[in-house]
């Protein structure tokens, strides 16, 4: 209870957070609409007070996540961490997207199921700190065409079936479904490879996202940046034709995870020679010109994954980071 005597959550201090009185401990049980089912003890109330809503955000988001989940409510401790593990709480922006929208694709969970998004209350959701966040992931999984609002009440909100198709994929494995990471030389004489082979391939014949970082070609060094795209993608298609050392490194990191790498190369005599021999026993496309590279891998991503979870692209929908 606050001052007024209304009940309040005890972490968000949501005045529709029921606690229920304390029997026979000193532990409270809290049932709030934002962070969902737990208990708190005295002393973690106390050390709460000191705490903003963006400090608190990752235990809300965490609690709130079980709640949905039907797992067994957690106790809120003054121990490390409050009692609660937090390293899952998503912190870039792609991350909170792919939780809000698991997290709906839980909570309304048939088909032409709508759920009712109040940012205000739902912000954990999409491991936000607040409203305005909350209401900014949402829009980029509009814009996404992986969630709609009802066109006569845009409060509520169902997955298109390309959002389920993503939500699905997403948790199989914490991996971005619909993006393939591309190592190749970002020199000007393998454009045509990029634009008219390999991203038209993924983009607008499979539907996944093609998505090139720049790499440092003369530098035994990934930067944070590529580690992370990487992790993120689905798999991998490298093109090894100018054999720059940055492609070795990239695809030697994905296979390292565990996942496929799409080995390339320009089908030229030189170009052969120049590879590595401990990568010249893979299932390598040697390809004859862009055409011919964009057709054959297709014909190997769809053999091997089948089609991405995107709306198909039509021309010129590349991402380019450098
Ligand atoms: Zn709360």
């Amino acid at each position: 209870m606050n001052q007024q005597g209304v009940p309040h959550c005890l972490l968000c201090h949501r005045e529709e957070g029921v606690i229920l009185p304390p029997i026979w401990t000193r532990t409270h049980e809290v049932v709030c609409p934002r962070c969902g089912h737990f208990f708190m003890s005295f002393e973690a109330v106390l050390s709460m007070q000191a705490l903003t809503l963006p400090q608190k955000a990752p235990l809300m988001a965490v609690l709130r996540e079980r709640e949905i989940l039907g797992l067994k409510p957690l106790t809120v401790t003054i121990s490390t961490d409050y009692g609660i593990p937090q390293e899952t709480f998503a912190k870039t922006i792609p991350e909170k997207v792919d939780r809000l929208l698991v997290n709906l694709s839980r909570l309304a969970p048939d088909a032409g199921n709508k759920y009712a998004l109040d940012p205000e209350r739902d912000f954990p959701l999409g491991h936000c700190t607040n409203r305005s966040g909350l209401e900014h992931v949402r829009d980029i999984l509009v814009s996404s065409g992986w969630l709609e609002r009802d066109k006569t009440d845009d409060s509520l909100h169902r997955l298109t079936l390309a959002g389920w198709a993503r939500a699905g994929e997403l948790q199989k494995g914490a991996i971005d479904s619909s993006t393939v990471f591309v190592a190749m030389s970002f020199k000007p004489e393998w454009d045509g490879a990029w634009k008219d082979g390999i991203r038209p391939a993924l983009e607008e014949d499979c539907g996944y996202k093609a998505l090139r970082v720049d790499a440092v070609e003369h530098t035994e060094d990934i930067n944070d940046r590529i580690i992370a795209e990487i992790r993120r993608s689905k798999f991998m298609v490298a093109d090894f034709s100018s054999n720059p050392g940055g492609v070795y490194l990239e695809a030697g990191f994905e296979m390292g995870l565990g996942r496929t790498v799409i080995w390339t190369c320009q089908d030229d005599d030189e170009r052969k020679k120049a590879l590595h021999f401990d990568i010249s026993h893979y299932n390598f496309i040697f390809w004859k010109d862009p055409e011919d590279l964009r057709t054959r891998l297709r014909d190997r991503i769809l053999a091997l994954f089948g089609e991405g979870p995107r709306p198909k692209a039509v021309g010129d929908g590349g991402t380019d980071h450098g």
